[in-house]
């Protein structure tokens, strides 16, 4: 029996983040909150993600930052939102209330 296999790499868009003024171009930009892992793959079809990491990168510029572990869930959520809104699929209000109960880890 033959398996085809092997491990892919992979970096998807979560949604923009904060405004923030960026260390390598300061010029104050929206972070993309992007999130990149690993899978194994058993006949391409993709299995297991693994060695997740979630990090930013200037919109500018494109200068990629890593968020720790404690940031994760509140950029991921603050990422979701922003871009809920920005598709016009939740009101002002709604928005506005639901920033509000993200809380930004120190
Ligand atoms: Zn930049």
């Amino acid at each position: 029996m033959i398996f085809i296999g092997g491990v892919n790499s992979k970096v998807r868009e979560i949604g923009p983040g904060e405004l923030e003024t960026c260390s390598h171009c300061s010029k104050e930009s929206y972070q993309i909150i992007k999130e990149s892992y690993d899978s194994f793959s058993l006949f391409f079809i993709p299995l297991l993600p693994f060695n997740r990491k979630i990090f930013s990168s200037c919109s500018n510029c494109g200068t990629q930052k890593a968020i720790s572990s404690e940031q994760r869930t509140y950029y991921r959520d603050l990422a979701q939102l922003n871009l809920l809104y920005l598709n016009n699929l939740i009101e002002e209000k709604e928005y506005f209330l639901r920033k509000q109960t993200l809380k930004k880890p120190q």
